[in-house]
């Protein structure tokens, strides 16, 4: 054994949801990855005894910079950031805007400030990707009151879809990565993103992660006149939000599960019906990005399902043939990227996403050493 040898420096980059905690260890120097973990926070027996696991991890390894997912950035925080009192505070106010996430998110970054207060921390924000768009995308048709008040559009998914916009030119080109680009994250959670020039320039989430697609089971875009039919017929906001985030979407409509893969595999016609759904809305949504784009070239699918199911993928995009969509069987039911048929006038693309290294980058990049301002030039002989 080299005893002399200096431990790896290494980047923890951590994912705290409401049901698990993700974390990811990576070399610090060129960000290979050295260990991920799922920790399931029912089964490690609480949220303090689950985040001891990734208190460990710091303790045994010589983590130098942490990197955390914060789902909401606000309509101020357009790129991750370092993270000091100031910021915490900024993120605390928010937390009311992600109720399910944010409150873990920044437990997280306590603990660890708590323990290592030394520890450079970055936060990595779903919502910064999509600061890039016009203002008129962001806005609902409500009293301009509300809008300044900050009731605009968000969009989440954002470190999914950075992570897709900078593989893109390697999997496609350059000239692709930079056309009218659909990106479609399906997973339990699912959205889409109108994509030009590499930046995102519409979505289909909004204020909260429920609008736009039909998800796992959250309804995705409703007539909000439900909601208050629900609410004069004697619903509680407690029992809205169990309707619209936890019972709807796949889950909801096939009265069976939200698993996909369950539901393929299930001759009920209910678990049809849901697919079918999920994929009608879906369909309907990718048309609308189409008005943002002003036309598509691209399209790519990512996420559990948008990766997996080419069967979804087949059920959404030939409801888009008349936009000029055509697959190829065969490569829509292999494994490499492309899948479009060669005839078709939008390319199709599967790409694994990776929001885990997107935070490893984020942080690499934010604490990287400023370069020093150049030398004040002399003066003129
Ligand atoms: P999350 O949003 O929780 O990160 P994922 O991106 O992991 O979710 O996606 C989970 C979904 O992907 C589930 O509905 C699961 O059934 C589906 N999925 C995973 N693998 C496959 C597969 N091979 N075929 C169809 N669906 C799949």
């Amino acid at each position: 054994m080299d005893a002399g040898k200096k431990p790896v420096e290494t980047v923890l980059v951590v994912n705290a949801g409401s049901s698990s905690i993700k974390y990811g260890l990576y070399r610090a120097d060129d960000l290979t990855l050295i260990e991920r973990k799922n920790i399931e926070v029912k089964k490690a027996g609480g949220y303090d005894a689950a985040f001891q696991q990734v208190l460990d991890v710091i303790a045994a390894n010589n983590v130098t910079s942490v990197g955390h997912r914060v789902v909401h950035g606000g309509k101020d925080y357009a790129a991750p950031q370092k993270i000091d009192a100031k910021v915490f505070a900024d993120l605390e106010k928010l937390a009311p805007l992600a109720p399910l996430h944010q409150p873990h998110n920044l437990k997280g970054i306590k603990l660890i400030t708590d323990k290592y207060p030394e520890l450079p921390q970055v936060a990595s924000f779903d919502t910064a990707f999509h600061r890039t768009q016009a203002k008129l995308n962001q806005m609902y048709a409500l009293p301009r009151k509300l809008t300044d008040e900050g009731i605009i559009r968000y969009g989440f998914h954002g470190l999914s879809y950075e992570y897709i916009a900078s593989k893109l030119p390697e999997v496609a080109d350059e000239k692709t990565a930079k056309s009218r680009v659909i990106v479609a994250h399906l997973g339990n959670g699912a959205s889409m993103m109108a994509m030009k020039d590499g930046k995102s320039v519409a979505t289909t989430m909004g204020f909260t992660p429920v609008d736009g697609l039909m998800m796992g089971t959250r309804a995705g875009a409703t007539d909000p006149g439900i909601l208050l039919y629900l609410l004069e017929q004697g619903e509680t906001v407690k029992g809205l939000s169990d309707i619209f985030q936890k019972q709807s979407g796949l889950k909801g409509v096939s009265g069976i599960t939200e698993d996909v893969r369950t539901l393929l595999a299930s001759d009920k016609p209910e678990a049809k019906e849901a697919i079918d759904l999920f994929c009608l809305y879906a369909a309907r949504q990718a048309a609308s990005l189409t008005v943002d784009l002003g036309g598509v070239d691209a399209i790519v699918f990512t996420g559990g399902i948008g990766e997996n199911s080419g069967i979804i993928r087949d059920k959404i995009l030939s409801q888009l043939a008349h936009l000029g969509v055509k697959t190829d069987t065969a490569a829509n039911d292999g494994s490499k990227p492309a899948i479009h048929a060669s005839d078709s006038t939008v390319k199709v693309y599967v790409i694994k996403t990776d929001e885990e290294l997107m935070m490893a980058q984020h942080v690499k990049k934010v604490l990287a050493p400023k370069p020093a301002a150049p030398a004040a030039k002399p003066p003129a002989p």
